[in-house]
């Protein structure tokens, strides 16, 4: 990884930027390890070669502990303990975060910005907010989003995985994962 700063020069022909390669981030912060440019010091350390860093942990005032892993089915996929089920997982990570979801965003999304030229802008007009719905479907309509939490969990497996055919004619869950993630989600998340 490296960082590329520009630096700025203004002419009378307008601003000119040359890149400023910084190199690999070498220095280490003593508290907790986190990689840093030499250049990310703390001003009253400047031209020291034992750098202060306080971006990470406030110079060891701030003491997080590290992520505990992910609970099963989740670890063994993102792991590979079988590859091709971890590959399949990979591929359609989206389609299953979108199958557990309990809301949708409701947002204006403007597109006009995405011409092709430049990365991709997410750009939204006014406000964006999460639409939660009913706790029931509808007569007639199918359980989505949080009601399938809570609506017909006898049939839970199946209810999403029409679901996830549903967001993706393409896409076709794995029941054993579908199962497992549902067998996870009620064990390990207090608002499941
Ligand atoms: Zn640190």
């Amino acid at each position: 990884m490296h960082e590329t700063c520009l630096d700025q020069k203004s002419t009378m022909q307008g601003t000119i930027y040359s890149p400023l390669d910084l190199g690999p981030p070498s220095h280490t912060c003593q508290y907790c390890g986190a990689l840093f440019w030499y250049e990310e010091r703390v001003r009253r350390d400047r031209g020291t070669s034992s750098p202060v860093y306080t971006k990470c942990y406030k110079e060891g005032s701030v003491v997080l502990p590290p992520y505990r892993p992910p609970p099963e089915p989740l670890l063994g996929l993102l792991t590979g303990v079988n590859r091709s089920l971890s590959a399949h997982f990979f591929e359609n990570i989206r389609n299953y975060n979108s199958m557990f979801a309990f809301t949708s965003m409701g947002v204006r999304i403007i597109d006009s910005v995405n011409d092709g030229r430049g990365p991709y802008v997410f750009n939204v007009s006014g406000q964006l907010c999460h639409r939660i719905g009913s706790l029931f479907p509808r007569e007639g309509e199918r359980p989505e989003y949080a009601q399938l939490y809570i609506f017909d969990i006898d049939n839970e497996i199946k209810n999403r995985m029409a679901i996830g055919t549903y967001i993706n004619r393409k896409f076709h869950p794995n029941q054993d994962i579908v199962a497992a993630l549902i067998d996870m989600f009620n064990t390990h998340n207090p608002i499941v």
